[in-house]
């Protein structure tokens, strides 16, 4: 799949649409366009054993989100608060993103 399908972005609220945590909605905290993936706020979370380093001396297990793929979010709307799919259009050689529930701009968040 092209990298250029990604139309989840950092920033963006996202409403989980398959697997365990469906239906819940998080704040993406960071994409990784190569393997379709994004990261969402306690959303996929797995516990991770962790090398003591010297900010944790301990080591031990700690929880963090495990990325997912996009096919299983959908974006939330900033405008209209609906999880939409996304139609793309071209402005001034930027490529935006709308919304197809209300037909307006999705900004990038960041
Ligand atoms: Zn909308």
């Amino acid at each position: 799949m092209a990298q250029n399908k990604m139309t989840i972005r950092k920033g963006d609220t996202v409403k989980v649409i398959s697997g365990k945590d469906r239906g819940k909605t998080g704040k993406v905290l960071r994409s990784v366009p190569e393997k379709s993936r994004v990261v969402v706020e306690k959303v996929n979370l797995a516990k991770k054993a962790m090398r003591p380093t010297q900010q944790n001396p301990q080591g031990g297990i700690t929880t963090i989100e495990a990325p997912i793929h996009v096919s299983n979010v959908m974006l939330v709307c900033p405008s209209c608060g609906e999880a939409t799919r996304v139609a793309r259009r071209r402005e001034d050689g930027k490529l935006v993103r709308v919304c197809k529930k209300c037909g307006k701009d999705i900004p990038a968040a960041e």
